[in-house]
């Protein structure tokens, strides 16, 4: 990362190029370490595929292979599927299709200042939040697919995905319990907008000033008053919320509008 030039953005855009190596580190560096997928981890991992292959901003070339991908293993007999047979689908797609997932990560809202901080963590909260406002834009995408059977689809995948592929365990952890404690209070599309950033903002507090801490990008309640000033109020000397405003915020913010195609592949 840090042996990268700089790539110089605006934290008010969102950067496909983050998106694009979220699924690549995805596909090619966590999945790797499953030999084979399985019973509850396959299922999973389909679920996750169907959720971006249908959510995913743009209809590119993204969504055409997570369309491929999520197409072949739906119809998969084998109950365990070798990684490699995943790699090699992927691999063969990007021949045919042309670029996607070059061979190098392109992290640029989500560059960190050295090596080991931000990157792949940051683009996959991204993404998720990303999948939370496209889900609330386009209502009726998951129509058949089994996931719209839930009132939250988008954060149940996310919990699944990360409990049980995640590489960092602790986090997964902590996903958890949040969870457990209030993901099934979530009745509509805007509160799973609202959840996620909510929850976002919780690990942010609770890193502040941890190793993990870029000191480029130190972590905050998000969004500052700079990217959102009617976000923030005062009542009675305290800070809160204008939690209508933050959705508005949040829905332009990580609509597919304000995706930026700059440094993408
Ligand atoms: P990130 O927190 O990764 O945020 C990425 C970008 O999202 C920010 O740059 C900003 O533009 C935007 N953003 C920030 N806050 C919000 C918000 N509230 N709502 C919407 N957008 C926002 N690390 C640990 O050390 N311990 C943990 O327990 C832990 N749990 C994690 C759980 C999950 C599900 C994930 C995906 C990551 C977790 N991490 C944890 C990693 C940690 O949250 C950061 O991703 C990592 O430290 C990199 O931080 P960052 O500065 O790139 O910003």
């Amino acid at each position: 990362q840090s042996s990268e030039p700089w790539r110089d953005f605006d934290r008010s855009k969102v950067y496909t190029a983050d998106l694009e190596s979220a699924l690549h580190y995805l596909l090619r560096v966590e999945l790797a370490t499953h030999s084979y997928l399985e019973g509850e981890e396959l299922k999973i991992f389909k679920d996750f595929v169907v959720l971006v292959a249908k959510l995913y901003p743009g209809g590119g070339s993204v969504v055409k292979l997570m369309e491929t991908l999520s197409d072949w293993l739906l119809s998969m007999p084998l109950k365990r599927i070798p990684y490699q047979a995943v790699l090699d689908l992927v691999d063969n797609k990007m021949r045919i299709s042309g670029v996607f997932l070059g061979a190098e990560l392109h992290w640029v809202g989500c560059q960190g200042s050295r090596p080991g901080l931000r990157g792949y963590p940051c683009s996959l909260w991204t993404l998720f939040h990303v999948l939370t406002v496209q889900h609330d834009a386009k209502p009726t995408a998951l129509e058949n697919t089994g996931l719209e059977r839930d009132a939250a689809p988008v954060l149940q995948v996310m919990r699944q995905y990360i409990r049980t592929f995640f590489g960092c365990e602790q986090c997964g952890r902590h996903f958890e319990e949040a969870a457990e404690e209030s993901m099934n209070k979530v009745t509509n599309k805007e509160q799973q907008i609202l959840w996620l950033w909510n929850q976002h903002n919780m690990v942010n507090y609770r890193l502040a000033g941890s190793l993990s801490d870029d000191p480029l990008f130190s972590k905050a309640p998000w969004p500052s008053p700079s990217l959102c000033s009617s976000c923030h109020e005062e009542k009675n000397g305290v800070h809160v919320w204008n939690q209508d405003n933050v959705l508005l915020f949040l829905q332009q913010h990580y609509g597919a509008s304000n995706l930026s195609p700059k440094y993408s592949m």
